[in-house]
C-alpha cells in the first residue's frame, strides 16, 4: 500500500515510532536520519537509545507493539 500524498500539510498526522511501533503526535518525538538517507522516528529517548546505542530487537521487549511477533523479511 502506498499512502496518497496530500497537498495540505495543515493536518498533523501521528508518527509511528520506528522502534516500539506506538503512534505519537507529530511535533513530539525525535527524528533521526541515517547515513543512507532513511528516516527513523522515535517516540522517546528510550526508543532512540534502544535502537541506536543498544541495538535491541523490539520483538524481544514487552513494551513494544512488536513483542512476540514473527520476523517478516528484513529490510
Ligand atoms: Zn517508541
Amino acid at each position: 500500500m502506498i499512502p496518497k500524498l496530500s497537498k495540505g500539510m495543515n493536518v498533523p498526522k501521528p508518527r509511528k515510532c520506528s522502534f516500539c511501533g506506538n503512534e505519537f503526535p507529530a511535533g513530539t518525538g525525535m527524528m533521526y536520519v541515517k547515513n543512507d538517507g532513511s528516516i527513523l522516528w522515535f517516540c522517546s529517548s528510550k526508543c532512540r537509545k534502544s535502537t541506536l546505542v543498544l541495538r535491541r530487537d523490539p520483538r524481544k521487549l514487552k513494551w513494544t507493539t512488536y513483542f512476540g511477533k514473527e520476523e517478516r523479511g528484513k529490510t
